[in-house]
Order: structure tokens, then sequence, then C-alpha cells
């Protein structure tokens, strides 16, 4: 039996003071959660508004998903765009894609601000693709980027693919045919199953070390309006029409608005006191997943790299469907860099009220079905027996409609949402973050789909 063991927690400062809340206190804005959502958010609000910010954790800080994921950085959905533009429309669909765009900018500030000297690994993010319907999705997918002014991504078919007659003309100005070599050979992949490419722009970055650098930052630079409490459980919350009374065990915290970065998915209780019931609809909307991963140091003899391998039975539009993804960046490991080669992709669902807890072990069969995948489409190497250094699990909070809920919860405002992580969560927590630092400073936003529903 495998432990849960992160290649993020393991770099982590294990030294570094832990406070806990020890009295009662009053804030202008508590937020739930110290993951990357909470952090940004936090980072956000300090710098656009005049707002006193405290950070709630009931264990240690990015130890969540923030600590467990793959720390890819892509500005992508979990759902074909063009189901988006079918059920918002164009207009809040462009929106939403410059918006997870316009990210790449709210990381590069963070990044400066804080002075960040932590690895951020700029790759390509490369998505192999095996089927003439995942590559007509994709195509859709990148003519409305382009519709919406997004024009980096590159998209290959390969000129023997079985499927190369039947792609409708109108994607004709979309593609290039090239011979199937270049394909693998991006793909770094003797598997002959991928027949097209869509590359687009993505980074590796550990998301977890981002946050604890951050938050060295913003206490620093805010030493009279930021304060982070860790091992401070939120059990309850009532809501009142201008503030929210947060049960934090022993101690009380009274704060003008909330903002719940929680991941969606723990158990508390939401009273929103004289209003209509909120809690019920929150616990029963964000359902658990859990993700597997096993990753490897080896030398440091290859450039970074990002690539997801949709099989053929890989369905882009169901949400019961899985694809393994690879990646490879330059890790600090001790005193020296390798490169850390993850691969994650096994899931499993966990219902919406069931309990997760993050130090569960590993279960026995997964490592050994990443193992056959790396060897199949990696490193087909019969003589180079892997041995994981680490195998890590993290648990995905899934909206119904697979996106991020981000703003102010209609029956009561004082209660904030950034939150649904979904597996790709990095650049919408950071998105939401900045658009909730501009409903705090009260200026008035488009209507979006990330909008919580009433
Ligand atoms: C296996 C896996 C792979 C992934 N890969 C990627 C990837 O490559 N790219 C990408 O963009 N995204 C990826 N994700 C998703 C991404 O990690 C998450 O979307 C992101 O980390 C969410 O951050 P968060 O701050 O919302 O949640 P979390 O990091 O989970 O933080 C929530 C925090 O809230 C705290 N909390 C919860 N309830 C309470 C309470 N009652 N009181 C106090 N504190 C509370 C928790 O302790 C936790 O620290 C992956 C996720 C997993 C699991």
């Amino acid at each position: 039996m495998k432990i849960n063991k992160s290649p993020w927690i393991h770099q982590l400062d294990h030294s570094r003071r832990v406070v806990s809340l020890s009295k009662d206190i009053d804030t202008d804005i508590a937020i739930i959660g110290a993951g990357i959502a909470g952090i940004s958010t936090a980072f956000f609000v300090l710098k656009y508004t005049n707002q006193r910010v405290v950070v709630l954790d009931q264990g240690k800080m990015a130890h969540g998903a923030t600590g467990h994921n793959a720390g890819q950085v892509v500005a992508r959905f979990e759902r074909p765009l063009s189901e988006l533009e079918k059920e918002f429309g164009f207009e809040k669909t462009k929106d939403a894609i410059q918006g997870l765009y316009s990210s790449w900018g709210l990381i590069d500030e963070i990044f400066e601000d804080a002075k960040l000297n932590i690895i951020f690994s700029e790759v390509n993010g490369n998505i192999g693709l095996s089927t003439l319907y995942q590559v007509i999705l994709a195509l859709q997918d990148m003519e409305i980027e382009i519709r919406s002014g997004i024009t980096d991504g590159e998209f290959l078919i390969s000129d023997t693919a079985p499927f190369k007659d039947s792609i409708p003309k109108v994607f004709e100005k979309l593609y290039k045919f090239v011979p199937q070599s270049e394909i693998l050979k991006k793909m770094e992949t003797e598997d002959k199953g991928f027949h097209a490419l869509y590359t687009d722009r993505a980074a590796c970055m550990n998301s977890a070390l981002f946050c604890q650098e951050v938050v060295a930052y913003l206490l620093k630079k805010y030493p009279d309006r930021f304060n982070l409490y860790e091992n401070t459980r939120m059990n309850k919350v009532v809501l009142r029409k201008n503030n929210a009374l947060i049960d934090a065990g022993k101690h009380t915290i009274d704060a003008s608005k909330i903002v719940l970065c929680t991941n969606g998915f723990e158990n508390f209780e939401i009273f929103n006191d004289g209003g209509l019931a909120i809690d019920k609809n929150l616990h029963h909307s964000v359902e658990g997943v859990v993700g597997y991963m096993s990753g490897y140091l080896e030398k440091m003899n290859k450039t970074p790299t990002a690539i997801a391998y949709l099989k053929e039975d890989y369905d882009p539009a169901a949400y019961n469907t899985a694809y393994y993804y690879l990646t490879r960046r330059p890790h600090e490991y001790g005193d020296t860099k390798h490169n850390l080669v993850c691969m994650g992709g096994p899931e499993i669902g966990i219902g919406d009220r069931a309990e997760y807890l993050s130090d569960y072990d590993y279960p026995d069969n997964i490592p050994a079905q990443i193992d056959q995948f790396i060897k199949a489409e990696y490193d087909a190497d019969p003589n180079h027996k892997i041995d994981y250094d680490f195998t890590w699990h993290g648990l995905m909070g899934y909206t119904p409609n697979r996106l991020r809920l981000i703003g102010e919860e209609p029956k009561n405002p004082t209660l904030i949402y950034n939150l649904g992580c979904n597996g790709i969560g990095i650049i919408p927590s950071i998105y939401a973050a900045r658009r909730i630092s501009k409903i705090i400073a009260g200026d008035r936003l488009r209507p979006s789909i990330f909008d919580p529903k009433g």
C-alpha cells in the first residue's frame, strides 16, 4: 500500500510557523480555504481594496487539491466550447474565454508584485486526438476561440488519418496536414493511434509553493490587514443581511462578507438568517471525484512538456470518461534539480456527500494502471523499470455544469463563492479571485457563465 505523497507538498517549508485562531475576531472579508483560490482571492482583495482580510483553513495552507494536482497551468474549460455557446450564447462564452486567457496576465502580476522565485515552466500544451469525433469537437473549440480573439492554438492532422476526407470543409483553414510522425514526435510516443494534435499555451508550476510564497509576501506587505489562521475549521456560518458569523470551533469570526474557497465539498453548515435555504443546494451541487497521480525524477536532459492522450474511448462531451496526461518539468529535490515526470488519469467518483480524507492510502491497483500507461505511451523501453518517487491523490469538486462558481450567492450576497474546482482549476481560481476583488470593490460586472444561479 502506497501513501499519499505529493511532490508539491514535499517541496514546502515544513518548519514554517503555523498560527491558529486563538480569540474571537472581526474582519471585513473572511476567506474560507487557503488553497490557490483562497490565497489568490486574498492577494487581489488586499491589492485592489482597503478591506481587512482573514483566511482560515481547517488544515495547513495548500494541502487540499492545490497540493495534490498535476500543476499544469492552462486556460481551458472542461466542456466543449460549442456546448457553452449553445447554452449561454456567444457574448458570454467569449467573455469567459477571454477572462480565463487574461489570467496569464494576472499570474504575471502576482509573480512581479510578490517577486516570486519559484519554477514556472512555459510549455506547449499538447493534446493528442484519436478519432474524428474528438477532432471535430476540438476544431469547433478552436473556431470559437478564434472568434473570441484567441489565436495562439495550432492544429495538426496526420496526412494518413483514416478520417482525413470526412473532416467538414468549414474547418479547412484551421488545421494543417503533416506526416503522422511529426505528431507522434511532439507527443513523444510511438502509439500510431493518435492522428491529430492540438497545441495551446500552457505552463507547469507547484501551486502549493506558489501559495506559500504569496502568503509570505502578503504577511509582510499588509501586516495590519491580513491574517492567515490554519488548523482552524469553519463548522458553520450564519449569514445575515450585512455580516456573517463564523463558528470556528472555540472562537467566532464576525465578517462583513465571507468568500467560500473550500473546493465546495466539506462538511460545514450554512444558515441564511431570515432568508431562503442555501446549505442543501450547495452541498448537493458539488460532486467529488478523486484523481490519482504518480511521478518520478529523472535526469534533466529533456525540455519541459505537457501532453494529454485522448484515446479512442475518450468522449470530450461526456462527464464520465477520463484521459491520461503527462507533464515533465524541472523540479528542485533536495539540493539538486531533476526533471519530474508526472502522469495522472485514473479517477474515482465519490458522490456529493461521501467523506474524502487526504491521508487515505493510495489504492493498490492504481499505480500499476499508471505504470502500464507510461510504458505504453511514453517510455517504451522494456529494460527501464520505473521507480516512482511520488504517488498522490486529490479531490476535484465538480459542479453539475462543470464550470467554476464565481460570485455572490443570489439569496444573500454576504456570501461569495470561488469554488467547484474541477480538474482544471488553477487558472479559473485566479481569474475568479480577480473578479471577486472587483465585486468587493463595488464594480458592476457583466453577467457571466460562472454566476451562481438563484
Ligand atoms: C489529481 C488532480 C490533478 C489536477 N490537475 C490540475 C492541473 O493540472 N491543472 C489545473 O488547473 N488544475 C488541476 N487540478 C485542479 C486544481 O488543483 C484545483 O482546481 C485547485 O487546486 C482548487 O483550488 P482551491 O483553492 O479551490 O481548492 P483546495 O486547494 O482544495 O483548497 C480548499 C481548502 O479549503 C479548506 N477547507 C475546506 N473546508 C473548510 C472548512 N470548513 N473550514 C476551513 N477550511 C476549509 C481545505 O482544507 C483546503 O485547504 C487537479 C486536481 C486534482 C485533484
